[in-house]
Order: structure tokens, then sequence, then C-alpha cells
């Protein structure tokens, strides 16, 4: 039943009584139990150490040097170092050498820069993916995240629900904004030979007045409310004037759309053919209409999108024990690797819920298996 499993629908009084109790879910009541473990073991932990280099003896690892406030810290290793720093989505020059297309928005904690994989090549890992990301689609807030980097908002349900679309600078629909938001990164690098340009590049988020009353909007608190980044407009081609592309195109875009869904089929990207397109929807609506939805409701709003990433999939080979393979595929003694660190073990493909972090915590135990039974 899809209704199980699609928490953003339940009660307001059932949100507001988890909220009132301080329930946690998801992300952190997932990375709560794994910490009481650590913490049940007595483990130390050190918040803020910035790995930096791994310490070698011949060619084994047998330590790791961080960083810790401005001392130097050498950490020895009995059974082996397991790399699981995220990936280089924050580090500019890492995803402009390897990433395979324009990456502006990505959702990650900006510590991610890609120091693991930097420590991994320093000792000669071989590398795979590194092209490839989890690609999203983001929206840049106002605020700023933690040191004075730019914050950036996931814009998944936003593109899911009916009385939306998405648009590129000609102001057209580019594709089934319900697939998964993975599949959509590499459309967002279509290349256009002539104009030596990506043509979807940028793109915008449409919807309207009905849409931002029924659903909460990127970070409105508050249905009803938009954030303060949106662009406003009582009809469609002053607000694909307002946002600099063809107003009278848009409004071609939209009225076409607006057909489609009073017929009850997407001509154009068959959006919410499928089961997964409808998951993502409004489960007040039923079948296609879960996802599609006329936007017809002035005023309307725009909010620029960014081609994102939740991280970076891409960066060391290993073999299946989670050991850094070398280019011979010889393992890199008492050296592990993990998650988005990295090179995925699905070649960055997307299989569901759960694509990123049920791979990363399966070869985060299989690594930290073998390290304590052979390391
Ligand atoms: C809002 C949001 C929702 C998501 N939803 C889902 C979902 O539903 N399903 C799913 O599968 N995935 C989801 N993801 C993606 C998933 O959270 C990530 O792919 C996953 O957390 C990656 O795990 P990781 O351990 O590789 O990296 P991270 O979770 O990014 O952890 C890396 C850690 O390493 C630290 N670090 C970096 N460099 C160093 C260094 N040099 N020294 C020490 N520490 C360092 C960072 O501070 C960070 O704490 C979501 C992500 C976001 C942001």
């Amino acid at each position: 039943m899809i209704e199980d499993y699609y928490t953003p629908n339940l009660p307001e009084e059932v949100l507001a009584d988890r909220e009132e109790r301080d329930c946690r879910g998801q992300g952190q009541a997932l990375i709560g139990s794994l910490l009481k473990g650590v913490l049940d073991r007595g483990i130390p932990l050190h918040r803020e150490s910035r790995a930096r280099r791994l310490i070698t003896e011949g060619r084994r690892i047998v330590g790791v040097e961080t960083e810790e406030e401005s001392k130097i810290l050498r950490i020895r290793a009995r059974k082996g170092v397991i790399i699981a720093t995220g990936g280089f989505e924050w580090n500019t020059k890492l995803v402009n050498s390897f990433l395979r297309g324009p990456m502006t928005g990505p959702v990650s904690v900006p510590e991610c820069e890609g120091d693991g994989l930097l420590m991994a090549m320093e000792v000669g890992a071989s590398l795979g993916n590194m092209g490839k990301s989890w690609w999203l689609q983001s929206s840049q807030e106002l605020a700023a995240h933690g040191r004075g980097h730019a914050n950036y908002l996931i814009g998944n349900s936003e593109r899911t629900r009916p009385r939306s679309i998405l648009v590129n600078r000609e102001a057209k629909r580019f594709v089934n904004e319900a697939t998964n938001y993975n599949a959509i990164g590499p459309v967002l690098h279509n290349f256009d030979a002539n104009t030596h340009d990506y043509v979807n590049l940028p793109f915008w988020i449409i919807v309207d007045q009905t849409y931002v009353e029924k659903y909460r909007f990127f970070n409105a608190t508050t249905k009803g409310v938009v954030p303060p980044w949106a662009i406003t407009a009582d009809t469609i081609e002053e607000l694909g004037e307002r946002i600099g592309i063809d107003g009278v195109q848009l409004a071609k875009t939209v009225s076409t759309f607006n057909a489609d869904v009073a017929a009850g089929h997407d001509t154009e990207f068959g959006r919410g053919d499928s089961t997964y397109d409808q998951f993502w929807g409004d489960k007040d609506f039923e079948g296609v209409y879960r996802t599609l939805g006329p936007i017809d409701t002035a005023p309307f709003y725009a909010v620029k999108m960014e081609s994102g990433v939740l991280g970076t999939c891409g960066g060391p080979r290993t073999n299946a024990k989670g050991q850094v393979i070398d280019w011979d595929d010889t393992p890199i003694q008492g050296l592990y690797i993990c998650s988005n660190a990295m090179s995925s073990p699905t070649a960055g493909v997307y299989g569901g819920a759960g694509g990123t972090l049920g791979p990363g915590m399966t070869f985060g135990f299989i690594a930290g298996r073998h390290a304590a039974q052979h390391g």
C-alpha cells in the first residue's frame, strides 16, 4: 500500500504530536542508533577532527593524520583505516575535473570536500565512476550554510506534485517531472552542438496558487507561504518575462500541459504513467492525477532550480571486501572505503528508496567486518 509509506500526508495532529515529543525519524533515527552503538562500546569520538593524510609503513596503511583545532594528531590503526568522508561535491576543483556536466547545488554537508578521495589517491588507489553522482534537483536558499557556503534545498516532492512543471531556458518542459531525481540529472546535461551550451539550464519550477495553498513549498513552514526567492506574477506570460524567458512560449507550454491534464495523459513525457510517478504525488487523487494537475489559478510562481546532487558517487575502487585496490587490482593493505566516498557498487544507478544509504551501509558493514577479522 502506497499510503503506509507516505508519511508527508500524515494528519497534522499526528505530526504535531511527534514534534511535541521530539521524536526523530529518518536519517536522525538511523544515525542515532549507530552512534549509540559506538558510545556503548566506549569508543572515543573526535567531532572536530579533519582527516588529512594516511600513515603508511611500506605499502601498508597503519593510521591516519588528522587536524584538530591547531594540532596535528597521528592516530594508529591496528586493524585498518575505513574512509567514510562522503563525496567530493563541495570541492570545486574536483567537481570541475571529474563530473560529467554542471553541478550547482549540492544538498549535503559542506565538509564533503573529497578529503578521503585525495588521501586514497596519494597512496595509489584506482578510481571508478568519477563522472557520476546521486543527481538531484535543488534550489538555493537565501540563507547560507555553515562556513559561509550557500545552502541548497531539495526540490523533490515540489516537482512531483500536481500543478507543477519544470521548464528550461526556452520556456519548454523537457522531462517527466515525476520520474526519479537521479535520472533527471543527465537530462540537465543535454548539450546543443550548435550553440555549445546546455539546453536545459537554467531551469525553473512553475506552480500556481492552488498548489501553494495545498502543499508546503521548499522551506515554507506554512501552507500558502512561498519562499522569499520565488518570483510571482498574475499571468503566465508575465511570469516568463520576470524570470527572463519567453513569456508567450511559457503560456503555450502551460496550455499544452493543461490540455494533457484534462485528457488524463501527458503526451509529451508520460508523467504519471508509472507507479513510481504516482507514489511521489498527492494521494488525495487517483491514478495519473496524483501527479498531473492544471496550472490555472493566479497568481503563478517560479523558483529557480539547480542541477544538484545528494552526493557524488565516484571514488576509489574496492574489491568485494571493501578493500581499496590499486590499478593492478591488488588490495592496498589496511585501507577500506565505503558509501559515497567509494566508487559506487551500483555505478551510480539509483535502485529506489535507500538507493544511496543501502549500498553505503552494506559496504560499511562489509569493510568493518573484514578489517576486524583480517586486519
Ligand atoms: C536531505 C537529504 C535526504 C536524503 N534522503 C535519502 C534517502 O531517503 N535515501 C537514501 O538512500 N539517501 C538519502 N540521502 C542521501 C544520503 O544521506 C547520503 O548519500 C549518505 O548520507 C552518504 O553517506 P556518507 O557516509 O557517504 O556521507 P555523509 O553522510 O555526507 O557523511 C560524511 C561525513 O564525513 C565527514 N567528513 C568529510 N571529510 C572529513 C574529513 N576529512 N575528516 C573527518 N570527517 C570528514 C563529513 O562532515 C560528514 O559528516 C539524502 C540526503 C539528504 C541531504
